[in-house]
């Protein structure tokens, strides 16, 4: 054993003048130590020594390291194992003979054929030498992961003769390599794949050849109203809740479909290679089935709704139909864009992805930004609407109404952006800026004009607005920058927007009433028109709507209803304004039933700054 030992040790390379890659560093400041002696010593002396010096380094060298080392001799075909490579996988000393098979025998099946064929072409002298990674079957049972060097050795005819190397176990290290990439793309709580390894499966999927008829569809799930679980049961169960709801997701699923968690209650599935196209569509009408009951969590039970969008590549409509391949984050996209339809068509819904849809979609982000733009560079304007007295037309106010002056479509009527500024939450900042022109426009009029003292201001208030926590400190800032006198001030709010939020359009008003601000119901009659309202908030007018002014003199159940507004003005003590005036007779019959203030087209149309001045002036 001890001589078969130091036949294989280094010392035996140097004594046969072999020389490998790996020492040559180490025969170079050997050679430089002999020839320091050389004077002194034989030539045998001196390899004597060399081969002493080599034989303790490489002994150390052994037992310091951690990797275990082999050493295979190719005309004996037998190798060395150092005592760690023989622990390393449990064995004791004796328990591993100097035969290469009890290597490879344990080298797991996937890795032997890439080990085999690293070692021939090192043996061939193809390559000097390899690094790999292969498992190592383990006395226990168990496989170990190693990292395996080797170099080429060879003789002074400059053949290979040995094979060299080391083996480090790394099962650990990439134990916790696997472990910190696991946690970087999957989630915490649901340890589902989250929204960076999701779009890398579907950018990997995307890139391999597929046949044209091979089908994959996106769903993309958003759960209705989740915030309202925390908000109500608190994180604890809300967490809970989400991972009962990815069993019930994976319960609707085959084992080869993907879910991922998107967002904190986004989610994403990925179905990949089905035959019918009706395929989407069913796993979504399950999942949805699926939550039609509750879902019971700790002592709770708890009725979730989910909105999902669905595209897939052979959808009738889909843009890409005739692509073969597939773009898969694209079609995460457009299941988003139907997602979000589905939760516009009142949530607990599928929807499949159109194109019309995501032409809609381009056009409405479009118009968004645009709307965006126009707020940072003021495009907006105040136009003035008179409101009158009927009995004279004499002004008593105006209704400021904001234009988008758009730089290329030209103007633009509220009509044709509110609803998307509202959807947007871009009507607050809109909102603000038509309510601080319009006080300083006033203000500007009183101080040049006096005779428009007396006049007021008539401003629409969204109720997103009036939702702002401190909109009430707002509009009594910009009364006290502008300088207008709160009583000229009229706060035009519709009845749905104050049916919606109560409460908190309560709580500013209540505030702004004590300022002196008036308050207008606009539109009238035609919302909830609930009399409870009426009783509990603090309305100074009632703007009757244009749809009840219309035809009223022809109109016989117009009529009635407009005298019936009339009554209930009278009972609750507020003042009537009419809208939409548009004839003679209909501003006759309004003040025959005691309508005393109106605006319409009969007096003026909405008139911009330079017109609505002129106006004043020649008001008596
Ligand atoms: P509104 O507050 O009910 O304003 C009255 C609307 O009726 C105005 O339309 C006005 O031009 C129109 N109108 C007045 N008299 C007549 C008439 O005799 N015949 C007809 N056919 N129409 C008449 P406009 O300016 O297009 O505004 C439409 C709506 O947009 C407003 O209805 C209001 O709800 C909203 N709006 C306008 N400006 C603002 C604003 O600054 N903020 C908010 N939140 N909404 C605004
Ligand atoms: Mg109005
Ligand atoms: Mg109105």
């Amino acid at each position: 054993m001890k001589s078969s030992l130091l036949e294989h040790s280094p010392a035996h390379y140097l004594s046969n003048s072999i020389s490998t890659c790996s020492i040559d560093n180490e025969l170079e400041s050997e050679e430089s130590m002999l020839s320091a002696n050389k004077a002194e010593l034989t030539k045998d002396q001196q390899l004597v020594h060399a081969l002493k010096d080599s034989e303790t380094r490489y002994a150390l060298a052994t037992q310091i390291t951690h990797d275990g080392l082999w050493d295979w001799d190719l005309s004996s075909n037998q190798i060395y194992f150092s005592s760690r490579w023989k622990s390393m996988i449990g064995c004791q000393e004796q328990e591993i003979k100097n035969n290469p098979v009890e290597w490879l025998v344990r080298v797991h099946l996937t890795d032997i054929d890439k080990l085999k064929s690293n070692l021939s072409a090192c043996w061939r002298g193809e390559i000097s030498r390899f690094e790999m990674e292969y498992s190592l079957l383990h006395q226990d049972g168990e496989y170990r992961l190693m990292h395996c060097q080797c170099v080429a050795a060879m003789d002074g005819d400059g053949l290979v003769s040995r094979l060299i190397g080391s083996q480090t176990d790394i099962t650990e290290r990439k134990k916790i390599e696997y472990q910190l990439n696991y946690e970087a793309d999957h989630d915490k709580l649901t340890n589902l794949p989250n929204r960076q390894l999701f779009i890398q499966q579907l950018k990997e999927l995307s890139q391999l050849e597929h046949n044209s008829n091979y089908m994959f569809g996106v769903l993309f799930l958003d759960l209705d109203c989740f915030k309202n679980i925390n908000k109500n049961f608190g994180h604890s169960i809300g967490d809970r809740l989400l991972v009962e709801i990815v069993h019930k997701l994976q319960s609707c699923l085959r084992s080869r479909d993907t879910v991922a968690r998107l967002g904190s209650d986004e989610f994403a599935i990925l179905l990949a290679g089905f035959t019918d196209t009706s395929f989407p569509s069913e796993v979504a009408c399950r999942i949805q089935q699926e939550f039609s009951l509750p879902i019971p969590v700790e002592n709770h039970s708890i009725l979730m709704t989910i909105s999902i969008g669905i595209a897939f590549n052979h959808s009738s409509s889909d843009i890409q139909t005739h692509n073969t391949s597939y773009n898969l984050i694209e079609s995460l996209q457009n299941a988003e864009i139907a997602m979000h339809q589905a939760k516009a068509e009142g949530k607990a819904c599928n929807v499949i992805f159109q194109r019309s849809s995501y032409l809609q979609h381009i056009e409405k982000s479009k118009s968004e930004n645009d709307l965006r733009e126009a707020i940072e560079q003021e495009q907006f304007e105040l136009y003035y609407q008179p409101i009158v007295k009927l009995v004279d037309h004499s002004l008593v106010g105006f209704e400021a109404l904001i234009r988008w002056q758009h730089p290329v479509k030209g103007l633009i009527a509220p009509a044709d952006f509110i609803t998307l500024a509202e959807n947007t939450g871009l009507i607050v900042p809109i909102g603000w800026w038509v309510l601080r022109s319009a006080c300083q426009q006033m203000a500007t009029w009183q101080q040049e004009y006096p005779n428009s003292n007396s006049l007021f201001i008539s401003i629409n208030i969204s109720s997103q607005q009036f939702s702002q926590p401190y909109a009430g400190h707002i509009i009594a800032q910009i009364l006290g920058e502008t300088g207008l006198n709160p009583r000229c001030l009229k706060l035009e709010i519709t009845e749905s927007e104050i049916m919606e939020n109560i409460d908190v359009v309560l709580n500013s008003v209540t505030k702004l009433k004590n300022l002196g601000v008036q308050l207008s119901l606009d539109d009238f009659g035609t919302g909830y028109s609930s009399l409870s309202y009426l009783h509990c908030l603090p309305i100074d007018n009632l703007k009757i709507d244009r749809s009840f002014v219309q035809n009223i003199e022809s109109d016989r159940s117009k009529l009635e209803l407009v005298k019936t507004i009339i009554k209930l003005a009278e009972v609750f003590e507020l003042d009537l304004i009419a809208e939409g005036i548009e004839t003679q007779q209909q501003c006759t019959q309004l003040l025959d039933l005691q309508c005393k203030y109106g605006q319409g087209y009969l007096f003026s149309k909405p008139v911009p700054l330079i017109t609505a001045t002129i106006l004043i002036n020649t008001d008596n």
